[in-house]
């Protein structure tokens, strides 16, 4: 019997192949250094830990309500005004299992078949699948490949009647550029004037660096939270590390937020309560957590930054935020023999026991997006190992753990 062709459509990602080969050869005892991941390496605040075992310890985990608890949506409504500046009410908020339940709920919610949904490339990957699952059509509008900033004009020639959203995610994965305030505007405009909705992926809006802020698009339109086409999309998985207890929530329109609570009612029912209750104390808490966060990434972006200036055959745009680089090694390719990003990163997993993420997933090919999220040593490990895979003008000879490496490829 024939499965679903949306759903068997939907392609396996080139990264978990990589990932299951890192996690083999570590299993083995290979000293494999991982700059694929993207999550940061420090432990979940203390009182999300107090909060949420607390309130196993009740042992009463029942179901809750399915647009999020009370507390929880209390202190996103005073994140959202601390951060945003803006005032909304429980109304305006659902608790959903993560930020990428809450970009599927929202695409849900809005699109009829045939929508369109524009994305800008490099585009976080999980993007223009989630577009084909509600039956719409991803619209991919390419950025500069120095600032990786989409130009507004482009945008406008894409935009037609079938034009639902836009998303914006800005610090951006994979590239770590940050929209400045005149682009978010002029997106702002062009979306209110064309009735567009505005997807706001904030997941990394505190993660940026030097004297970079990332502006919230509500900052830029003077319309009410129940007018307004700006829809937020945030969560505890990447400022507070908190990857793994999938809390994402959505702030929008009443009309919208009621969908959505449908939509996870006939589906997930609720969020665990247990991982509500860690998400609300580590956005009610102390919040320094997010700022040594933040000035360790900048400390490994900049050790990055270092490293890779001292190769002349990759080019890097500075990150101004996330925890990621995207860098562009098509200058290798010829030397090496090596023809795509997925060959390169197969080739540096193989040789050098260094796993990153081919640029091809994110559509720029080309290029590898290296994640600095982790340990500093790290990091520069990592690197080191890259460059001298790479660079002919390197020893011939590598220690990597007890073993010596000998170059045998260029
Ligand atoms: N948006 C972007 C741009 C992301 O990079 C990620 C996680 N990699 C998410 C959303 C999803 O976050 P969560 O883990 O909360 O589902």
């Amino acid at each position: 019997m024939p499965l679903s062709k949306l759903a068997s459509s939907i392609p396996a990602s080139p990264t978990l192949a990589l990932n299951d080969e890192a996690r083999r050869l570590r299993e083995n005892g290979e000293p494999v250094v991982n700059l694929g991941i993207g999550e940061p390496a420090n432990a979940a605040p203390p009182a999300a830990i107090q909060s949420a075992s607390d309130q196993l310890k009740t042992g009463k985990v029942k179901y809750s309500p399915a647009g999020g608890i009370p507390a929880l949506k209390d202190a996103i409504i005073r994140y959202t005004k601390a951060n945003y500046g803006r005032t909304v009410g429980r109304k305006n908020i659902v608790v959903t299992q993560g930020a990428k339940l809450a970009i599927f709920n929202v695409l849900y919610t809005l699109c009829n078949p045939g929508d369109e949904v524009i994305i800008f490339a490099p585009y976080w990957v999980s993007y223009p699948e989630i577009i084909k699952m509600v039956n719409a059509v991803p619209v991919i509008v390419k950025t500069g490949d120095k600032d990786f900033l989409p130009e507004v004009s482009e945008i406008g020639r894409v935009v037609n009647s079938r034009t639902k959203a836009i998303i914006v995610n800005s610090p951006n994965n994979p590239s770590g550029a940050v929209y400045p305030s005149g682009l978010i505007e002029e997106l702002v405009k062009l979306c209110e004037k064309r009735g567009i909705y505005l997807l706001c992926d904030d997941i990394y809006h505190k993660l940026v660096f030097d004297d970079c802020v990332a502006v919230p698009a509500y900052q830029l339109s003077k319309k009410g939270i129940e007018e307004t086409r700006i829809i937020v999309i945030n969560g505890v998985a990447k400022l507070y590390g908190m990857t793994g207890f999938r809390i994402g929530w959505t702030v929008s329109s009443q009309e919208i937020a009621e969908v959505i609570t449908n939509i996870q009612a006939q589906t997930i029912t609720c969020v665990s309560p247990v991982t509500q209750a860690a998400a609300q104390a580590a956005l009610d808490g102390d919040q320094s957590v997010v700022e040594d966060l933040r000035l360790d990434i900048q400390h490994n972006r900049d050790v990055l930054m270092d490293e890779i200036g001292s190769f002349s055959k990759v080019r890097c745009a500075r990150p101004k935020g996330t925890f990621y680089a995207l860098i562009d090694f098509r200058d290798c390719f010829q030397e090496t023999g090596i023809r795509s990003s997925v060959e390169l990163a197969s080739f540096l997993l193989k040789k050098v026991l260094v796993v990153t993420v081919p640029g091809d997933e994110f559509g720029t090919p080309g290029y590898l997006r290296i994640s600095y999220a982790g340990a500093t040593e790290d990091v520069l490990d990592g690197i080191r190992r890259i460059i001298w895979a790479l660079d002919p003008a390197a020893p011939r000879e590598l220690k990597i753990g007890t073993k010596t490496v000998v170059k045998d490829w260029l």
